[in-house]
């Protein structure tokens, strides 16, 4: 099967793009794993004709948003996510006439739809620098994920209008805690990877209490070069325990360890290998965000690629 895929992918000039939370399969197989953002970079510059997108179905609508000239296939299309389902566009627009003039800053987890009616799409790593950049008299209507738009308030100390949305993988597992983990492994460093609404309460921890303060907050490259670089031997990650795949690969002699190992998204472990085959045999499951949408939803994604 993945002597197929690969053959597949040359003769269809294809290119598989994986998010850190896939199955290790999935992930080897990959001709790039990154985080949404890394990925939609890679999907507005890759010269490939199909793009088998192995994340959720949001991931695979920006890469249709901003590639609209390429095909974008997802493996399963019942691979979405908990966290832009907390919104829908008639939810949005409501919201916006209540707060005539606001400013309307998404994270990247949101449908096209949602992505159409928002000024700045953020990731992240920029959410801060973004809220920062908007003139003080504004208003700022954040969504949908209410730690996130916490943490950027505690920080930025701008007050925000905050769209009470939650991951259920955060939800499922409740306020991930490093106060076992300390006990286990004491020596080892303490890292939150703020891809999703699974561990964005705890970069709101890391800006509410004492014993948080040595805890790194990195994004997937930066994560990946503290952990080959730092002189810790053991690792405690906060986040979905996918992204330990990764790490393992590239820092084969040291220890990582998720701080709940429960920190696992559902909807991520769907894209199998037989998915991912008969994917790239029939070209299924299409994703193709309807043009007039994808004009109103590209400016917030350019200014998030822009904002980095
Ligand atoms: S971990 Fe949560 S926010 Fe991230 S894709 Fe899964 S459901 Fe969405």
């Amino acid at each position: 099967m993945i002597e197929e895929i690969k053959r597949m992918k040359e003769e269809k000039n294809a290119v598989i793009l994986a998010h850190n939370y896939e199955i290790p399969e999935i992930q080897d197989i990959a001709d790039f794993v990154g985080d949404s953002l890394g990925l939609a970079q890679q999907a507005a510059k890759t010269n490939a004709d199909l793009i088998v997108f192995c994340g959720v179905h949001f991931m695979a609508e920006t890469a249709s948003i901003i590639s609209p000239q390429k095909k974008v296939i997802i493996p399963d299309l019942d691979a979405g996510c908990s966290l832009a389902e907390s919104i829908t566009g008639d939810q949005l627009r409501e919201w916006k006439a209540e707060h005539p003039g606001a400013v309307v800053v998404s994270y990247v987890n949101t449908t096209a739809d949602v992505k159409a009616e928002t000024d700045y799409c953020v990731t992240s790593s920029n959410a801060l620098k973004v809220v920062q950049s908007i003139p003080a008299d504004k208003e700022i209507l954040f969504l949908p994920d209410r730690f996130l738009g916490q943490y950027v308030q505690a920080v930025s100390g701008r007050k925000l209008n905050i769209w009470q949305g939650a991951c259920h993988v955060h939800e499922k597992i409740g306020d991930i805690t490093f106060d076992d983990a300390r006990e286990k492994h004491p020596n080892a460093d303490y890292l939150i990877h703020p891809e999703c609404g699974c561990s964005s309460s705890c970069m709101l921890k890391s800006t509410m209490y004492d014993n948080c303060k040595d805890i790194h907050i990195f994004s997937t490259e930066g994560m990946i070069n503290h952990v080959k670089t730092a002189p810790a031997e053991e690792f405690v990650v906060a986040t979905e325990t996918g992204i330990l795949h990764r790490m393992k690969k590239e820092a084969p002699n040291k220890k990582f360890y998720p701080a709940d190992e429960n920190s696992v998204c559902e909807y991520m472990k769907m894209i199998t290998m037989e998915k991912l085959y008969k994917s790239l045999k029939e070209e299924v499951y299409e994703v193709k965000v309807p043009e007039d949408l994808a004009e109103r939803a590209r400016l917030p994604i350019q200014r998030m690629l822009e904002i980095v």
